[in-house]
C-alpha cells in the first residue's frame, strides 16, 4: 500500500468497491440505482421516437396540432420507453403502460402510472414542459419526478393553494427578482413527491413543506395505499429557465444514473439539430436590374 491518500467508506471498504456491485457486500444499506434521463425535442417528431411508442400513443402524437408539441410528447415517451426497455430486456416497443386506481377517489384513469409488461417491480416517472422532458427509475421503489418552465406566475393568487405558511415566508423574505424561479421551485418539489405518492393532482400542495432553502429536502407526505411517508426531495440539473426536482422514500441511498440509453438520439445530435432549425436564410437582398436596351 503507497502513502498516498487513500478514500475509504466509514465501515473501512475502499470507495472504489462502492462502483463493481459484484464486490459490495456489508454495507448498511445499499446503494439505490436511479436512472435519470431528459432531454430536449425538436421541432418535428422524430421518426426513431414514433417508431417505439404505442399505437395509442402515436394517435396522441398525431393530435398535437403543432410538429413541435407532437415531437415532445414523442420524444419523452420514447425516451421513458427506451430507459426501462434496456433495463427490462425488453424490446422499448412492446412495454405495456398502465395505471393504478387513485388513491383519492378510486378512479382508475388518473392515477400512477406503471408498467403492466413486462412484470417488473421497476417504478418511473416522467414529466414534460415544452420541449424539456425528464424521466427518472428505480427498482422497488416510489419515485417522482417534475420539470418546470419558469415563467410569471401570479404569486398573489397561487401563493396560498400552494405554498405552506414557511414557504411563504421564505419567498417573502427573498429578493422579488428570485420569488418567481423560488416559487416554481416550490412546485417541482412538491409536484415530484406527489407523483411519487401516486395521489397526483388532488393532493393539497399547501400541506406539504418542501423547505425551498434547504438544498435537500425531507417531507412527511402520507397517502393511502403508498408504503412511503417520508420523502427525499433533491433538485435536478435542468435546462437553462427550467427548473426539476426528484423525490424518493427518505431511506433510500440513491446513485444517480445520468447514463444514455441504446437507440436514443444523441444529446450532440440534438444541440446541432436545434441549432440548424433557430438559423434562417438571410432575405433574398433584391438587385435592381437595368432594363434591358430594345
Ligand atoms: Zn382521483
Amino acid at each position: 500500500m503507497g502513502c498516498g491518500l487513500r478514500l475509504a467508506h466509514p465501515t473501512g471498504r475502499a470507495l472504489r468497491d462502492l462502483w463493481e456491485p459484484g464486490r459490495v457486500t456489508g454495507f448498511p444499506r445499499a446503494l439505490l440505482r436511479v436512472l435519470v434521463r431528459s432531454g430536449r425535442s425538436v421541432r418535428c417528431p422524430d421518426p426513431r421516437d414514433l417508431a417505439v411508442l404505442s399505437p395509442e400513443e402515436k394517435a396522441r402524437a398525431r393530435r398535437f396540432r403543432e410538429p413541435r408539441r407532437a415531437a415532445a410528447y414523442a420524444a419523452a415517451h420514447a425516451a421513458a420507453r427506451r430507459c426501462l426497455g434496456e433495463r427490462l430486456g425488453s424490446p422499448a416497443g412492446e412495454i405495456h403502460f398502465g395505471r393504478r386506481p387513485c388513491p383519492g377517489c378510486g378512479k382508475p384513469d388518473h392515477g400512477r402510472p406503471v408498467v403492466d409488461w413486462p412484470r417488473t417491480s421497476w417504478e418511473s416517472s416522467l414529466s414534460r414542459s415544452g420541449p424539456h422532458w425528464l424521466f427518472a427509475a428505480a427498482d422497488g421503489v416510489r419515485i417522482g419526478v417534475d420539470i418546470e418552465r419558469v415563467r410569471p406566475v401570479s404569486l398573489n393568487t397561487l401563493s396560498s393553494a400552494v405554498l405552506s405558511e414557511a414557504e411563504r415566508d421564505y419567498l417573502a423574505d427573498i429578493e422579488p427578482y428570485l420569488r418567481q424561479a423560488a416559487f416554481i421551485r416550490c412546485w417541482t418539489r412538491k409536484e415530484a413527491v406527489v407523483k411519487a405518492s401516486g395521489i397526483g393532482i388532488e393532493a393539497i400542495l399547501s400541506q406539504i413543506d418542501v423547505q425551498p432553502w434547504e438544498p435537500r429536502a425531507v417531507v412527511e407526505h402520507r397517502v393511502a395505499g403508498c408504503p412511503t411517508v417520508t420523502w427525499a426531495i433533491r433538485d435536478l440539473p435542468a435546462g437553462p429557465g427550467y427548473s426539476a426536482s426528484l423525490a424518493l422514500p427518505a431511506e433510500a441511498q440513491p446513485l444517480l444514473d445520468f447514463g444514455r440509453d441504446r437507440g436514443a438520439p444523441s444529446p450532440t445530435d440534438i444541440a446541432v439539430a436545434q441549432e440548424a432549425t433557430q438559423w434562417r436564410p438571410p432575405p433574398p437582398v433584391r438587385v435592381r436590374t437595368a432594363r434591358p436596351t430594345p
